[in-house]
C-alpha cells in the first residue's frame, strides 16, 4: 500500500526543518502579539462555497468534498481564511478588544494536479487580523511576513504592492475592463472567455505574453480607485517606508477572490533568483459579520510551508538540524542494559545522549556514532563499571579521557 496520490510522509531529519520553520513562525507571530487558533481540517462544505466563492478554482474544481454517513456535505478545508473566519463568529471572538490577531499552521487539501511542489494535501502558515480597517494594519501585517521570512534566512525581500480600491472602485473599473475586452474576445483563451463572464479582474494575472500585450491598452485601475482608498495606499506606503519595508508597485497584481479590497501583496526573496513569490494574499472584507451584523474587514496571508521549506536556505536547513546526540557505546559484560542506565542517567542530568542498544562491536558503535555527526562516544566497559568512571572519546580527535560517572553530564553540558 502506498500514499494516496499528491499526499507524502515527511520523514526525519527533514521534519526537524519543518519544525524549525513553525517554532519560528510561532515566535515571531507572537512578538506581534498573534495567539495560535487550530480548526478543524474538516468543514461544512457550504462554508467554502459561499466564503471563497462560486466562481473560484477553489470552490469549482478543487475540493475534496463528500458525503457523510448522515448525507452532510462535507469538505477537507481547501484554505484558511473561512475556518478562521467561521471561528472567529463562532466564538463571539469579535465581541472582545479589536483587533484580533489570529495565526494558523496546518494541512490544506486540493484537488489538483500534482507536480513539483504542488500537493493535494499540503500545507499553510498564515495569520490573520480582523477589526482594524486603517493602513497601519496592512504595514504591519506586511512588516511581520517580512519579518518571518527574513528570521528563515531569506534575503533580499521585496515586497511587491498593489491596491484593488475597494468595492466601489472595482464595479467601475470592473465594467470599464469588460467594455474594453468583450470586442476583443476573439484574442482571448478559452479560460480569458470564461473569467469574462465570471471573474474578469483575475485576467489580469494572466501569464500569456499575447494577453498581456493586449492588456496593455486596457482601462487601469487605478484611475477609479475612490479617493478613500487612494487615500489608504498612499498612507500604507508612507508606513512602509518609514518601518524601512522593501517595496515595489506592481500594478498588475491582482487576488481574484472577491473578498480582496484594497492592498494586496506578495514577496519575493531577490536572493533565492527565482521571481516565484514567496507568498502573498491582502485584505478582505465579507468574511466576518459581527456586531449586529456589521462587516469587520481583515488583512492576512497564507504561506504554502511546503515551498518554503523546498527553497529554505542551505544555512538555514544546516541550522535547523539539532545536533547529533553523544553515544554511549557499552563493552563486554555491562551489555546493552548499563548503556540503557547509563543514558538515561545522563539525561536526567540535562546531556544529550543515546544509548548504543545494536548488539554492534565496539569499532562498528564507534563507526556508526561518528556517521551519526556524534561529537563524543562514551564507553562504559566492566573496567569504568568498577571504578566509577566512563571513557569519553573525542569522535573528530579520537582523544580519549576518563571522567569520573557522577560528573560526566556537567562536563557534557559545559561543552565537552
Ligand atoms: P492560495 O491560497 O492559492 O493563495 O495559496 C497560498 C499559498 O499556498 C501559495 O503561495 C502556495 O505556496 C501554497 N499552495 C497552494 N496550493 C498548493 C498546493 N496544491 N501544493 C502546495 N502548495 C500550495
Amino acid at each position: 500500500m502506498r500514499s494516496v496520490k499528491g499526499t507524502r510522509d515527511l520523514l526525519p531529519p527533514e521534519t526537524a526543518v519543518w519544525q524549525w520553520v513553525e517554532a519560528t513562525a510561532r515566535r515571531v507571530f507572537a512578538g506581534y502579539g498573534y495567539g495560535e487558533v487550530r480548526t478543524p481540517a474538516l468543514e461544512p462544505t457550504e462554508l467554502f462555497v459561499r466564503g471563497v466563492g462560486e466562481a473560484t478554482d477553489i470552490v469549482g474544481k478543487q475540493m475534496y468534498t463528500f458525503a457523510d454517513r448522515k448525507g452532510r456535505s462535507l469538505t477537507l478545508r481547501p484554505e484558511g481564511t473561512a475556518p478562521v473566519a467561521r471561528a472567529v463568529v463562532q466564538h463571539g471572538l469579535a465581541h472582545g478588544p479589536l483587533p484580533l490577531k489570529l495565526f494558523y499552521i496546518g494541512s490544506h487539501f486540493r484537488y489538483e494536479r500534482p507536480q513539483k511542489g504542488r500537493y493535494r494535501e499540503f500545507h499553510q502558515i498564515g495569520a490573520e487580523l480582523i477589526g482594524d480597517p486603517g493602513p497601519h494594519s496592512d504595514a504591519e501585517v506586511i512588516a511581520m511576513l517580512v519579518r518571518f521570512l527574513d528570521e528563515l534566512g531569506f534575503s533580499d525581500l521585496v515586497v511587491l504592492l498593489n491596491t484593488v480600491g475597494d468595492e466601489r472602485s472595482r464595479a467601475g473599473f470592473r465594467e470599464a475592463l469588460v467594455e474594453y475586452l468583450a470586442p476583443r474576445r476573439a484574442e482571448l483563451s478559452a479560460e480569458s472567455r470564461r473569467r469574462l463572464e465570471d471573474n474578469p479582474l483575475r485576467i489580469l494575472d494572466t501569464k500569456s505574453r499575447r494577453e498581456r500585450r493586449l492588456l496593455e491598452g486596457a482601462p487601469r485601475l487605478d484611475d477609479h480607485l475612490t479617493q478613500e482608498s487612494r487615500v489608504h495606499f498612499d498612507e500604507l506606503r508612507g508606513l512602509l517606508d518609514r518601518l524601512g519595508v522593501a517595496y515595489r508597485r506592481e500594478p498588475r497584481l491582482v487576488r481574484g477572490l472577491d473578498y480582496y479590497t484594497r492592498t494586496v501583496f506578495e514577496i519575493v526573496s531577490e536572493g533565492l533568483g527565482a521571481q516565484d513569490p514567496l507568498d502573498g494574499r491582502g485584505r478582505k472584507v465579507g468574511l466576518v459579520e459581527e456586531r449586529g451584523g456589521e462587516d469587520l474587514p481583515g488583512i492576512g496571508f497564507a504561506i504554502g510551508e511546503d515551498r518554503l521549506v523546498e527553497v529554505l536556505p542551505e544555512a538555514s536547513r544546516e541550522r535547523a538540524l539539532p545536533p547529533a546526540p553523544d553515544v554511549v557505546i557499552p563493552a563486554g559484560e555491562v551489555g546493552a542494559g548499563g548503556a540503557l542506565v547509563l543514558a538515561e542517567e545522563l539525561r536526567r542530568a540535562g546531556a544529550g545522549v543515546v544509548a548504543e542498544l545494536g548488539g554492534r562491536s565496539l569499532r562498528a558503535a564507534l563507526k556508526q556514532a561518528s556517521r551519526s555527526g556524534a561529537r563524543h562516544a562514551l564507553l562504559l566497559g566492566d573496567e569504568e563499571l568498577a571504578a566509577g568512571v566512563v571513557t569519553v572519546k573525542d569522535l573528530e580527535t579520537g582523544e580519549q579521557r576518563q571522567i569520573a560517572r557522577e560528573e560526566v553530564a556537567r562536563w557534557l553540558t559545559a561543552g565537552g
